[in-house]
């Protein structure tokens, strides 16, 4: 069967998987990013990811990162997460592969996969957000993609929440993602119980661990805050929480749908939903990116 070779890159874990054109998934796979030995390893890592897939039938690669893609393709100008700057992903990656290579942001991916396969499908005005090591989302306004001047509309996991809090790396104070994101509630936690325990372990933990709740809580306010800020910019109907964080499902909509509610007392809030698609939202947009790529190549 003509695959794709999907790969979504995170913060954590870099995910891949064959995928057909029907949206099949085969092979699936995650290793561990390995952003604490520098630029070149995880690059070397998303190498090996892609030739680990690499057979006959493959006819292109698709790679998501979480980041700022362009404005030359392929390149990866900023990626906090995974401390890159000018990174010529694509270059790197293609040169012995022999199929095109394509690179894009991860939200992107994630947000065409919501509006493909999942609950956003057909909706004119909705924000799909991805909530992963970081938080970035994508907002369709009137039925088309807010992109900004410089391709940056949508980086709302630095819309302030607290402007005396926590210190983020990208200059500012009191960043949402400094609560909200999978990789803030791991350290969160962390911080106040002494363990160390990943972000859906702690949303295990929600009804016996107060230190569990408390960072919950914290997590949710945060997340309401941000998105009651997108909510009077956009006005929009629903608003889609997907990547990671989005598999403790009811967990994270209940809190966060109240939260907003509350937030936006005057008027009525948009519906709230967590994504069905939440953890292979990345891989299926990666592998959506490439094979849209595929077929613009051969027609
Ligand atoms: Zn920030």
């Amino acid at each position: 069967v003509p695959s794709v070779i999907a790969v979504d890159v995170g913060g954590t874990s870099i995910k891949s998987a064959l995928v057909d054109e029907a949206g099949g998934l085969a092979r699936r796979r995650a290793i561990p990013t390995p952003v604490a030995d520098g630029p070149d390893a995880v690059v070397d890592a998303i190498r090996r990811a892609v030739h680990e897939l690499l057979a006959d039938d493959v006819v292109a690669v698709g790679v998501v990162v979480p980041g700022v893609v362009g404005p030359e393709p392929g390149v990866v100008s900023y990626a906090t997460n995974l401390g890159w700057r000018d990174v010529a992903l694509g270059a790197r990656l293609g040169a012995d592969l022999g199929v095109p290579v394509l690179v894009d942001k991860d939200v992107k991916a994630t947000a065409l996969a919501e509006r493909t396969l999942g609950v956003a499908h057909g909706l004119r005005d909705c924000l799909v957000v991805a909530i992963g090591t970081g938080i970035a989302a994508v907002a369709v306004s009137g039925g088309e993609v807010v992109r900004g001047a410089n391709e940056l509309a949508g980086e709302i996991g630095h819309i302030c929440v607290d402007p005396r809090g926590e210190a983020c790396p990208c200059g500012q104070r009191g960043c949402a993602e400094r609560y909200a994101s999978a990789a803030a509630v791991a350290r969160r936690y962390a911080a106040r119980a002494g363990v160390l325990r990943p972000a859906d372990e702690v949303v295990a933990r929600l009804a016996g661990d107060p230190d569990a709740a408390a960072v919950w809580a914290e997590a949710a306010e945060a997340l309401a805050a941000m998105l009651a800020s997108c909510t009077l910019l956009l006005d929009c109907t629903l608003i889609v929480l997907s990547g990671g964080l989005a598999r403790a499902g009811e967990a994270l909509r209940e809190p966060v749908a109240r939260a907003l509610a509350a937030r936006l007392a005057w008027r009525e809030p948009p519906a709230v939903s967590v994504s069905p698609l939440a953890r292979d939202a990345g891989v299926l947009g990666a592998a959506l990116l490439a094979w849209q790529n595929v077929r613009a190549g051969a027609g």
